[in-house]
């Protein structure tokens, strides 16, 4: 084992690859793409510590998936590296991009060859292309187009990076502070996933598992007749008497999240919304669900279908139906066969039966989204 470290740097929140999908939770096969890209820097046994920086939001997440060391980001690459940099004493360090999955095992021996001889050393690919710059031809001998990953000495990078100034990668800021940069040859698999295009170019990345993930949700509110309305899947109903609720008490909506939550593998409502949180005061359960979809999204799913339950014996559900099947289709942004709602009693028996209050089950389906169709 080398004295290196590896830092991948995975906190970009603005790496957007879809409209909605965040680019390290791009899925291949069952993988995000920042963890396909850790366990295949750990297949080469080069590391004796890899650090993985991302956003804070993100972190709670990124632990169900591994044994990581998992550092919070800031809010730039440079701020991202820096926190990481702390908890490093190897004499070496190695930071890559997330977005360059494909790096190979050759590459990462020409930089560690040569790490004794610079402060920083880094992979280069030649340009065969003539190479014009502001109207002049060039000598296109002269120009190296820079890729990562970059081996740098540790204490010399801290040093550099210490500064005001944003550099785009770390040779810049060491050659800045008077360091001595070294070049090897690169390798056109350390391509950059940053547009559909570029997966053509990246062999080592596969399509999304083809799998159907399923969430149930369960929720019950008591009525308040000093209530006059309730609101139900996100339609205001006026029957003379409401829900007690921390939120506008949509029980419906709260069922659906905690089974959009349980699909993905992401906890509970309370745990994302507590109901101890002046925040979610008589919030509108419609943007709380929207902020959950919006997550489920960013973290590279999609949904399939919902299928409710409304077990109520007031108010009369069936009139409703087809009102609450329209009003979550276009929240959920589903065409609405995918959206089903059916209305049960108890048969007046226990509380739902007393007309004390109304129980919602929920289930739901979601699927990798499939970045690479
Ligand atoms: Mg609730």
């Amino acid at each position: 084992m080398h004295d290196i470290s590896l830092v991948l740097l995975a906190a970009g929140s603005s790496s957007r690859f879809a409209a909605s999908v965040k680019k390290q939770w791009l899925r291949i096969e069952e993988k995000p793409l920042w963890q396909f890209v850790a366990d295949r820097f750990e297949n080469f046994n080069l590391f004796n510590q890899i650090l993985i920086t991302a956003s804070t939001e993100e972190i709670p997440y990124m632990q169900y998936h591994g044994e990581y060391t998992l550092i919070e980001g800031g809010n730039s690459r440079q701020e991202s590296l820096l926190n990481a940099l702390q908890h490093i004493q190897s004499e070496y360090v190695l930071v890559s991009d997330v977005a360059r999955p494909c790096i190979d095992e050759a590459t990462l021996k020409r930089l560690l060859e040569q790490k004794k001889n610079y402060d920083v050393v880094v992979p280069y690919l030649p340009v065969s292309d003539t190479v014009i710059y502001d109207k002049q031809t060039i000598d296109r001998t002269k120009v190296k187009l820079i890729q990562t990953p970059q081996l740098s000495k540790t204490s010399t990078l801290k040093k550099a990076l210490n500064t005001k100034t944003e550099y785009t990668d770390e040779s810049s800021a060491i050659v800045a502070a008077g360091g001595k940069r070294g070049f090897v040859k690169g390798s056109k698999s350390a391509h950059k996933l940053t547009f559909k295009e570029d997966i053509a170019q990246l062999p080592c990345i596969r399509p999304p598992a083809n799998v159907t993930l399923s969430g149930s949700g369960f929720d019950v509110h008591e009525f308040d007749v000093t209530k006059s309305y309730l609101w139900l899947c996100g339609e205001k109903i006026e029957c003379g008497y409401g829900f007690k609720a921390h939120s506008d008490g949509d029980v419906a909506i709260h069922a659906l999240i905690d089974a959009l939550l349980g699909a993905c593998g992401m906890g509970d409502i309370g745990e994302l919304f507590p109901d101890t949180d002046e925040t979610y005061a008589g919030i509108d359960s419609k943007k709380l669900l929207q902020e959950v979809l919006g997550r489920v999204r960013s973290f590279g799913f999609e949904l399939v279908n919902i299928d409710l339950t409304i077990i109520a014996q007031q108010p009369k559900i069936a009139p409703y139906k087809e009102q609450f099947r329209k009003r979550l289709a276009n929240i959920c942004n589903l065409p609405p066969h995918r959206v089903n709602i059916k209305a049960t009693t108890t048969e007046k028996l226990g509380f739902i039966g007393r007309k004390e209050g109304v129980g919602v089950m929920a289930n739901t389906n979601l699927k990798y989204y499939d970045w690479m169709k």
